[in-house]
């Protein structure tokens, strides 16, 4: 079993186009909901949260380490 996740993800719902790459690139990290809006989930591995966020084509997706308040992703 993973460790839980130091990281927090922020998605800004300005800049996400709903294509659900990040839900199919790390599934255990994003779920779209009924609007075609991508949500963090709990529980996901850092490597799945980073994935997705990696995989999203447009940047929506910004990671923080939540211990040190710093960016780790992009
Ligand atoms: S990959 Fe990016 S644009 Fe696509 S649903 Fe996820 S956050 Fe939105």
């Amino acid at each position: 079993m993973n460790a839980p996740s130091r990281l927090t993800v922020r998605i800004d719902r300005k800049v996400c186009v709903g294509t659900s790459n990040c839900a199919e690139a790390a599934p255990a990290a994003y779920e779209m909901d009924e609007h075609a809006a991508p949500h963090g989930r709990d529980g996901a591995s850092d490597e799945e949260i980073l994935q997705g966020a990696e995989a999203c084509p447009v940047g929506a997706i910004t990671v923080f380490d939540s211990t040190t308040g710093k960016q780790v992703f992009p």
